[in-house]
């Protein structure tokens, strides 16, 4: 055979191919369709013997397409050829279904006539699953930016990849700002050894993750959150999602239940103090008795001595309740269990009946954690007086015993009391659960409540083990300290000495007593003033005054009118406000009075004072 029988032959083959290959070809003139492969037939579902050579092609175009189609159409007969890449269009079957088809379309011509030759691949598959895709995306999108929560995708070396409108609403960023941004940089750097274990873990365990902790916001302050992490392979590469709700309302919810738990357990204590204070009261007075009976300038000196020694005791022990009582720490700070421990049963020893022996076992000179003191102090002492009700009046045992654990500090607090039985046991942790009666009034149920809120938000764990009738074993779990942070106690002795002068503004005269006397002592000259009025007078008078510290509520004239007096002046001093009121909005007043640098509660410790004027 020659070439061009070959080129016959080969022609021939081509016939049957086109018929074979998986390639839709059809082609049309004039709208009219002059020929179509069985492919394309059976991609447009027309029937096999049905005929299709001469209908319209806009039979199997949707009409909201027909204008472009015919524009399209119109432009290649212009130009002569078919401009650009193949093209997906919306097609209908003669079956009335939607399909989609990739079209290659070429412009011939057969003697003289233009002819559309177009070549179509079935595309339904991959464009359905795109606008699955695509629908899910949106979905997701939606989801993304609408969320309530905030949502943080970062890559596994902590960069941030993807951030919600939450995310910027609740940390003040642009979104701009986050993406790319290290994760260190909002989470303070107490929580980021205990995140990155967490995430380290996760990675391992394929689990997910929630955690109290905090963020820190561009302006610098903190906001407590709820986080939950788990882990998503994107691209093949593993992220981590972050969704973080905003618990701000919640904590203080928390607070509030927290305060006024804490007034039921200071009155708890307060009975047995009330009987305490007068077995001391009576030892007062027999030792004045003894004063007044006897001449000997010796023995007299001694009964003073005596009374001295009672009534130190009975003032450290007030002072110690009070404080706690009191105080309202809002900042986590470095806590030691073995202090805070020994500070709560020195608290308790006066108040708990003779009867119940109390010992505090640990092998370790200090144990340090993160919290808040009058939280944590509120846990033992609520573990404790439950002890003691459990114990009863026929007197009996209570043990802590502090261990180490890994990254835990262990406490046990066990008591031989009555013991809890085994079907309330998982019940005794819910608010308002008590098998209380004092007299005709109930207990509160909020002890456990409380302690848990507290050891759960520190990142702790409690349980509670108990053998029916002979003894309860609580347990905690609190994280060590992994960074420590110097306690406080050192922190004092490097604050120095004061200076500068100081007008100290109070009404009550025992606190400017105090005042000036603890101002003096760390080194600042003093002034007093008994309200305001005598406040301006004596700034008027005093050119050379630095520091105000300033009470609220006060006779004749308040602090409010002394604040606005300052605004009016213009005189470069600097405030500290000095109040009882522990509900005290300082951010609300510092806008208002730029010159407001501090607040400090009263009563104060030195240390606190020190703290407050040295941030001046
Ligand atoms: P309340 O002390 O007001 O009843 P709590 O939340 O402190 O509330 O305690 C809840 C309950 O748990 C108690 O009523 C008691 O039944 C049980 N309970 C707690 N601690 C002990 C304990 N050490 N021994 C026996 N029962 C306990
Ligand atoms: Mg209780």
């Amino acid at each position: 055979m020659n070439i061009e029988e070959l080129e016959i032959e080969i022609k021939e083959k081509f016939k049957e191919i086109i018929d074979v290959i998986p390639l839709g070809i059809f082609a049309y003139q004039d709208k009219k369709i002059i020929y179509a492969n069985n492919n394309i037939r059976k991609i447009l579902e027309i029937e096999e013997d049905a005929r299709v050579i001469g209908r319209d092609i806009f039979d199997f175009i949707p009409a909201k397409i027909h204008k472009m189609v015919s524009h399209y159409i119109e432009e290649g007969l212009k130009l002569g050829h078919v401009r650009g890449d193949s093209v997906i269009y919306e097609t209908i079957t003669e079956k009335g279904h939607t399909k989609w088809l990739e079209i290659k379309a070429t412009l011939t011509d057969i003697k003289g006539l233009p002819i559309f030759l177009d070549f179509a691949i079935d595309r339904t598959v991959e464009v359905n699953t795109q606008k699955i895709l695509r629908e899910r995306e949106r979905r997701f999108d939606k989801l993304f930016d609408n969320a309530h929560d905030a949502i943080f995708f970062e890559k596994l070396d902590g960069t941030i990849t993807n951030v919600n409108k939450s995310a910027c609403q609740m940390l003040g960023y642009t979104k701009k700002e986050l993406i790319g941004m290290d994760v260190k940089k909002i989470i303070p750097p107490e929580f980021s050894e205990k995140q990155k274990n967490i995430i380290i873990d996760l990675l391992h365990k394929k689990k997910s993750y929630v955690m109290e902790t905090e963020n820190i916001k561009k302006d610098g302050t903190r906001v407590p959150i709820e986080m939950s992490v788990s882990s998503v392979e994107i691209n093949g590469n593993e992220e981590i999602i972050i969704i973080a709700r905003d618990i701000t309302r919640r904590k203080k919810l928390e607070e509030q239940l927290i305060q006024s738990q804490k007034m039921e357990s200071m009155g708890l204590l307060a009975g047995g103090l009330a009987h305490d204070f007068n077995n001391l009261l009576s030892a007062i007075f027999g030792n004045i008795d003894l004063y007044r009976f006897t001449s000997n300038p010796k023995k007299k000196e001694k009964y003073v001595e005596k009374i001295e020694e009672i009534a130190n005791r009975e003032k450290k022990l007030v002072g110690e309740i009070l404080l706690f009582a009191k105080k309202r720490d809002y900042k986590k700070e470095t806590l030691d269990l073995v202090h805070l421990i020994s500070i709560t049963l020195d608290m308790i020893l006066q108040t708990f009946p003779k009867n119940i022996y109390i010992t505090f076992t640990h092998s370790m000179k200090n144990a340090y954690v993160y919290g808040r003191e009058s939280y944590l102090t509120q846990v033992f002492l609520n573990l404790l007086i439950n002890a003691k009700e459990a114990i009863g009046d026929e007197g009996g045992n209570i043990d802590i015993i502090l261990e180490n654990r890994d990254k835990n500090y262990k406490i046990d607090i066990i008591d031989n009391g009555k013991g809890i039985d085994e079907t309330i046991l998982s019940n005794i942790f819910d608010p308002f659960f008590t098998t209380k009666k004092r007299g005709n009034k109930k207990g509160t149920g909020l002890g456990l409540t409380v302690v848990y809120g507290i050891i759960k938000s520190m990142g702790g764990e409690i349980s509670v083990q108990s053998k029916n009738g002979e003894k309860t074993i609580f347990t905690l779990l609190l994280p060590k300290l992994e960074k420590q942070i110097e306690p406080q106690t050192k922190e004092i002795k490097k604050l120095g000495k004061g200076e500068g002068k100081v007008l100290f503004v109070d009404d009550e005269e025992f606190i400017r007593e105090i005042g000036e006397h603890l101002l003096k002592e760390i080194g600042y000259s003093v002034i007093t003033a008994i309200n305001g009025k005598d406040a301006i007078q004596k700034i008027e008078k005093n050119k050379d005054i630095n520091i105000i510290i300033l009470d609220m509520i006060m006779p004749e004239m308040d602090g409010r009118e002394v604040l606005n007096w300052l605004k009016s002046t213009s005189k470069k001093l600097s405030v500290l406000i000095s109040t009882g009121y522990t509900n005290f909005d300082i951010e609300k007043l510092k806008k208002e009075y730029s010159f407001i640098k501090g607040i400090i509660f009263k009563p104060y410790k030195i240390e606190e004072l020190f703290k407050a004027l040295n941030n001046i």
